[in-house]
C-alpha cells in the first residue's frame, strides 16, 4: 500500500504519530534556551512564534550580502534586493491562493492591516445608519480600529455574541446581519480561547446581504492552510511574527477590484507614479499601498518561514498540534482546580485556564521559574474576559516545535503551583 493510500485510511492521527517533534525543535536555536537554570519549555507561540534557523539565515544572507533600498535603484544590489522583495510577495501569494500580487500588501502586521482596511475601504464608504459586524471573540486590532470608523462616520459597531463554550452563536450572528451590514469582521480564529471559526458559511452569509468581509488571520494561518479564493474573504491578515517569520511584517490581501478603488492610506516615497506640487498620481497595486522604505529583510523572513511550514507540511503539523492539544487538554481536565476557558469542540493548539484562587500573574510567575513560558493576562480580548467574568486567564499554546514533554513539564510546573498557593 502506498503512504497516500496509508494517509488516507489512517488520517491525521498517523501524520501526528509520523511527526518528528524532535527533530523540528532542532531547528530553533532558542529552545535550546535555559530559563531560570531549566530548560525552556515555550508555550507562548500564540504571542509570538520562534524563528527556524532556515528563517534566521535567510535574514542573514540578506543583510550580509543582498541589501539596498528596493524600486529605485539601477545598480546591481538595489536590483537584488528587489527582486527578493518582490520574489517574496509571490511566496505569499502562493501561500494564500491570492489571484495576483497585486493582492499581496506588505504591512507591519494584522494591526496595520486591519486599520489599513479601516481608514480606507470603510471610512470613506460608511455614515449614518451604516453597520459593522464583528464578534464577541476579537483582539483589540479587530475592535478598536472599527470603533474609530464609528467615531469617525456615525456608522454603527453591531457585536455576534459567544456561548460559555467559547462558540459565535452562529443565529445570532445571522439575525444581525441585514442590508445596513456593510462591513463583517471576524477572526478566524480566537487567540484567547482557540475557537476555530466556521468563516466559510459566515464569509457566504455576509455576502448574501452584500456585506464586505474581513478576517483576521492572525491566529489561523501558522495552524491551517488559508486559501483565499475558496475562502471567498475580501480581505485577509496576518502577521509574519505568528507564523514563524520576523516580527515588523505581514500581509493584508485583498481583491483586486476592492483594493484599486481604494484610496491609498499613507502618502510618502514608492506610493507615487509623479508628484508635482498641483497633482500627485498613484502607483499602481500593491505599490500604492506601500509608502516608504518597507521591511525588505523582514519580506524575505517571511518568505523562507513560508517556505519551512510548508516543507514540514502544515496538515502535518497541524496534526501534531491536534494531539497536543487533545493530550494537554485531557490532563488539565484531571488537575483538581483548574477550569478550562473555552471548550469549543473545533479549536487550534490554544488552552485558556485558570486556577482556583490564584491570580493567572501569579501562575505565570510560578511556571516562569520552573521554565514554562505561557502568557496571562486579557490577551488583547478583554471582551471575552468580561464575558466569562474574568479578569485574566492563564494561556499555553502550541506550534510546531512543541513535545507531549512540553505538556509534562506544564503539568509539572501546575503541580508545583497548586502546591504553593494551597
Ligand atoms: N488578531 C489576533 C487574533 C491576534 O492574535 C493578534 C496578535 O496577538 C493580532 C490580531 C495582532 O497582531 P499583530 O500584533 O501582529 O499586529
Amino acid at each position: 500500500m502506498n503512504t497516500a493510500a496509508t494517509d488516507n485510511l489512517a488520517g491525521p492521527r498517523a501524520a501526528a504519530a509520523r511527526y518528528d517533534a524532535a527533530r523540528v525543535r532542532a531547528d530553533f536555536p532558542i529552545l535550546a534556551t535555559r530559563v531560570h537554570g531549566r530548560p525552556l519549555t515555550y508555550l507562548d507561540s500564540a504571542a509570538s512564534a520562534q524563528r527556524p534557523l532556515a528563517v534566521l539565515r535567510a535574514v542573514e544572507q540578506y543583510e550580509t550580502r543582498t541589501h539596498a533600498n528596493v524600486h529605485r535603484g539601477v545598480h546591481a544590489l538595489s536590483q537584488a534586493a528587489t527582486a527578493a522583495y518582490e520574489g517574496a510577495r509571490e511566496r505569499a501569494r502562493r501561500f494564500i491562493n491570492a489571484r495576483s500580487v497585486r493582492e499581496v500588501i506588505y504591512v507591519r502586521g494584522t494591526t496595520e492591516a486591519i486599520n489599513l482596511v479601516a481608514q480606507s475601504w470603510a471610512r470613506p464608504r460608511l455614515g449614518i445608519g451604516d453597520e459593522i459586524l464583528i464578534s464577541a471573540l476579537e483582539h483589540h486590532a479587530n475592535i478598536v480600529p472599527w470603533q474609530m470608523v464609528c467615531e469617525q462616520t456615525g456608522c454603527t459597531l453591531k457585536v455576534a455574541p459567544i456561548d460559555r463554550r467559547g462558540e459565535v452563536i452562529q443565529e445570532e450572528f445571522l439575525k444581525l446581519l441585514s442590508r445596513r451590514t456593510r462591513l463583517v469582521a471576524l477572526a478566524h480564529v480566537s487567540n484567547a480561547l482557540g475557537t476555530v471559526l466556521p468563516i466559510q458559511q459566515m464569509i457566504a452569509a455576509a455576502h448574501a446581504h452584500g456585506a464586505c468581509v474581513l478576517i483576521d488571520g492572525a491566529q489561523a494561518v501558522p495552524h491551517l492552510r488559508v486559501d483565499v479564493q475558496a475562502l471567498g474573504a475580501d480581505f485577509y491578515a496576518f502577521s509574519g511574527h505568528k507564523l514563524y517569520g520576523p516580527t515588523g511584517i505581514g500581509v493584508l490581501y485583498g481583491r483586486e477590484e476592492l483594493l484599486d478603488a481604494m484610496p491609498p492610506w499613507q502618502g510618502g516615497g514608492d506610493m507615487i507614479l509623479s508628484v508635482s506640487f498641483e497633482k500627485t498620481t498613484y502607483n499602481e497595486l500593491p505599490f500604492k499601498f506601500e509608502a516608504g522604505t518597507p521591511n525588505i529583510s523582514g519580506s524575505v523572513g517571511l518568505a523562507a518561514a513560508m517556505d519551512y511550514l510548508e516543507g514540514l507540511g502544515i496538515e502535518a503539523v497541524a496534526a501534531h498540534e491536534q494531539a497536543l492539544l487533545q493530550r494537554a487538554t485531557a490532563e488539565l481536565e484531571r488537575l483538581p482546580d483548574l477550569t478550562l476557558v473555552g471548550t469549543a469542540p473545533h479549536k487550534a493548539a490554544v488552552l485558556s485556564f485558570t486556577m482556583k484562587d490564584v491570580h493567572p500573574h501569579d501562575l505565570g510567575t510560578i511556571l516562569d521559574a520552573e521554565g514554562v513560558a505561557i502568557r496571562t493576562g486579557h490577551h488583547c480580548a478583554m471582551p471575552v474576559m468580561t464575558f466569562f467574568g474574568l479578569p485574566a486567564t492563564a494561556r499555553a499554546s502550541f506550534a510546531c516545535y512543541n513535545t507531549f514533554e512540553d505538556i509534562e513539564r506544564l503539568l509539572a510546573a501546575l503541580r508545583r503551583a497548586r502546591a504553593v498557593f494551597a
